[in-house]
């Protein structure tokens, strides 16, 4: 069933929704009352709900069940990446949401081709709801930036795994670190992945000295994108030990 995104917390029983979701639901798809749709707000429930009205601009629902669906990774991970330029962008933030990041980071490093800033980030956040839309995630991945990088590894708790993908020979590869994690698995994990240019020896020292882990990906060079879907995708593969596996609970709105 075709998902929407409402910008405004959803509860009770009905919704407003309006802007570039509406313009899609009316002009594109042409959804005429009596139609059922999927609601989610990113809270983690998502609404089946009934057209009502449609107004100009605004599209009035009616809501008819709420659900929790969990559609998150077991081992949340929070991905650190300088940017590549356009339209690659869009395939990086697809992916990541595709492959359960919890959080991704735009980052400025030494050799990065792409100044994060509020408004790349503001644009990433738009492609993060598109995904989210297809994909049928009910959480939005959470998209920040950070100019300085030893910020971002100075975050990172040091109960976390913490990868800094880095193809230097010396490097352990991934399989060497998912196999130390199976025995002890973290509660997250956090990686960082370098521009088209790689880091510079200052960045991996860096890295280093804040306790970071380098990994080796492996004996091809990969694009940025392709780096952090390996990591994403290893990451989704991680169930951490203190984890309560829950059954989805099924919630009717009164
Ligand atoms: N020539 C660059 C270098 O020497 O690092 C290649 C950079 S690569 C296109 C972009 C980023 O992806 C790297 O900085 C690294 O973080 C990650 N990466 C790509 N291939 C990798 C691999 N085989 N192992 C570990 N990290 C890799």
């Amino acid at each position: 069933m075709r998902r929407f995104f409402s910008q405004t917390p959803l509860g009770g029983t009905r919704a407003v929704i309006g802007g570039q979701e509406a313009a899609h639901m009316v002009r594109v798809l042409r959804l005429r009352p009596g139609d059922e749709v999927v609601l989610f707000d990113g809270s983690g429930d998502e609404w089946q709900a009934v057209v009502e009205r449609v107004g100009r601009g605004e599209v009035e629902l009616s809501l008819k069940s709420q659900h929790r669906v969990d559609r998150e990774s077991r081992c949340p991970i929070q991905i650190g990446v300088a940017l590549p330029k356009g339209d690659r962008q869009r395939w990086l933030v697809e992916k990541a949401v595709e492959l359960g990041v919890a959080r991704l980071v735009a980052l400025k490093s030494s050799r990065s081709v792409v100044e994060p800033s509020p408004a790349v980030v503001e644009r990433l956040q738009r492609y993060v709801i598109e995904a989210s839309k297809q994909c049928g995630r009910n959480r939005l991945m959470q998209v920040d930036w950070q100019p300085d990088l030893s910020v971002f590894l100075q975050d990172a708790p040091s109960d976390a795994a913490r990868w800094f993908a880095h193809a230097d020979p010396p490097s352990p590869g991934i399989e060497q670190c998912v196999s130390a994690l199976q025995q002890a698995p973290p509660r997250q994990i956090w990686a960082a992945v370098g521009p088209e240019g790689g880091w510079t020896p200052e960045e991996v020292r860096l890295a280093h000295q804040a306790g970071w882990q380098p990994v080796n990906l492996g004996p091809r060079t990969l694009r940025i994108e392709t780096a952090v879907c390996v990591l994403a995708t290893v990451a989704s593969l991680i169930v951490p030990t203190t984890q309560v596996q829950t059954q989805p609970t099924d919630r009717k709105s009164p």
